[in-house]
């Protein structure tokens, strides 16, 4: 047997509905703030990702999926999003638009080579976004808000959000060096990836999960210590609008974020979810004023984030939701081999007019196409034999009163429309009503 590759694994039929559910919470969220979609290729150039992410982040450096294509070229797939919406920006000159700033998001596979472990695969997803082409702090707040909103739409407890300042580039070189010399004189306490990181990315040292809590890294000097009187004012104006807004924050000295590109704020969603395990992050995110250069593009500033959707699943197992039962409108029984073209014409009929109706594939006896039918659940059984087919009708049996009906194939559609709405408002079995009737 050919086994599926470490850190992968399947989305299975009875998952997917889940997973769509949180999809269309997304898409809805995405439209209250306005936001349009942006697809762009699963792998793109190697270097995309070297000189966008960078070249000494943990992502570049230890976790793409690299490979030479049959004509040699080095390509990636990628590890996330954002280098490869800014690149689409630039390539298709999207920066041109004068409704800025351009709002986007995405969704879809991405590709790290992570030692797996619950919320952590090789190939996750995530949903982001991007708000592309202003300085604005309101911009910084509006990213914020739009995350905070996903997770109230999802009705997660227990959700924070954590926010710092890194400062412009400027603020970054001053503290930078602060920080370096620092680290310099307590390089023995750090943990073995910090000594070997902390000159080429000291940022990371701060909110290294084996370091963060220990007394070097506590008494560090902060990036928000340092910040230059106009990134101070910016950072300010974020707070601000977001108290405005009424969202919740925790301002985290150390939170600095996994890659080299961010500026100014960086934010973090938490959740504090048994379900979620020692994978407490659900997304984040942060300004971005100079990816664009980087990437020889306009002076573009941009804020973004990015979920993990496996950790928002996760976190929505901690609602212990149920699941109504699925079903179908109804299961339409034939008998006998003369009725099967008109029988496939009725339900072609009732599906075009918006009805979930199956039948079966086996010319099964009577009593095993009922067998079959419970199995799918249905809101009614549709019976249909040769008697019927000479009489135009069929009968329409309901599945919870067993009560039977017999009607003109003329009126099946209409009676079968009334009969499912009188059902839905009061079975509470059906998935249209089982939220309210739970
Ligand atoms: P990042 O792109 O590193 O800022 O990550 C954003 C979010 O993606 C994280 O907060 C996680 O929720 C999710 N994520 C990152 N890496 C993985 C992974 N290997 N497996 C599952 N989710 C991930």
């Amino acid at each position: 047997m050919i086994s599926k590759i470490r850190g992968t694994y399947d989305i299975l039929p009875c998952e997917v509905e889940k997973w769509q559910e949180l999809e269309d919470v997304i898409y809805q969220v995405s439209k209250l703030y306005h936001f349009k979609e942006i697809r762009t290729p699963i792998f793109e150039a190697s270097e995309l990702f070297h000189r966008g992410v960078g070249d000494t982040t943990d992502i570049v450096k230890k976790e793409t999926y690299d490979f030479l294509d049959r004509g040699d070229r080095s390509l990636t797939l990628r590890p996330e999003g954002t280098a490869s919406v800014v690149r689409s920006v630039i390539e298709n000159k999207l920066y041109a638009d004068a409704n800025l700033p351009l709002k986007y998001y995405y969704y879809g596979p991405m590709f790290r080579y992570e030692r797996p472990a619950k919320g952590r695969q090789r190939q996750f997803h995530q949903f982001g976004a991007e708000a592309l082409g202003s300085d604005s702090p309101l911009v910084d707040a509006e990213m914020i808000a739009y995350s905070y909103t996903l997770l109230k739409a999802l009705h997660l407890q227990n959700v924070y959000v954590k926010i710092n300042s890194l400062g412009d580039t400027d603020s970054k070189a001053v503290y930078r060096e602060k920080l370096v010399s620092y680290l310099d004189k307590h390089v023995e306490n750090l943990c073995d990836d910090c000594k070997r990181r902390y000159l080429e990315n000291p940022y990371r040292v701060l909110d290294c999960k084996i370091d963060r809590d220990t007394p070097t890294i506590k008494e560090a000097p902060k990036p928000i210590d340092d910040l230059s009187e106009k990134d101070k004012a910016h950072f300010d104006k974020v707070l601000d609008y977001l108290d405005g807004m009424n969202i919740d924050y925790i301002v985290d000295k150390n939170l600095v974020r996994g890659l080299d590109y961010y500026t100014h704020t960086v934010f973090e969603l938490e959740a504090d979810l048994e379900t979620l395990g020692a994978q407490a992050t659900l997304g984040g995110g942060g300004r971005y004023n100079h990816l664009f250069k980087t990437l020889e593009g306009p002076e573009f500033s941009a804020v973004g984030f990015a979920f993990g959707m496996e950790r928002l699943l996760l976190a929505l197992e901690s609602l212990n939701r149920k699941r109504p039962q699925e079903s179908i409108h109804a299961f339409l029984i034939m008998l006998g081999d003369s009725v099967k073209s008109e029988g496939l014409e009725l339900i072609m009929n009732l599906r075009h007019g918006g009805l979930v109706v199956d039948y079966d594939f086996f010319d099964r006896s009577l009593k095993a196409q009922f067998k079959q039918a419970e199995r799918q659940n249905p809101k009614f059984y549709l019976i249909f034999g040769e008697e019927e087919a000479k009489s135009r009708t069929i009968n329409i049996k309901d599945a919870v009163s067993g009560e039977q009906e017999s009607v003109s194939l003329d009126n099946l559609y209409s009676t079968l429309v009334s009969k499912i709405q009188n059902a839905s408002s009061c079975s509470g079995h059906c998935s249209d009503c089982a939220e309210d009737c739970e």
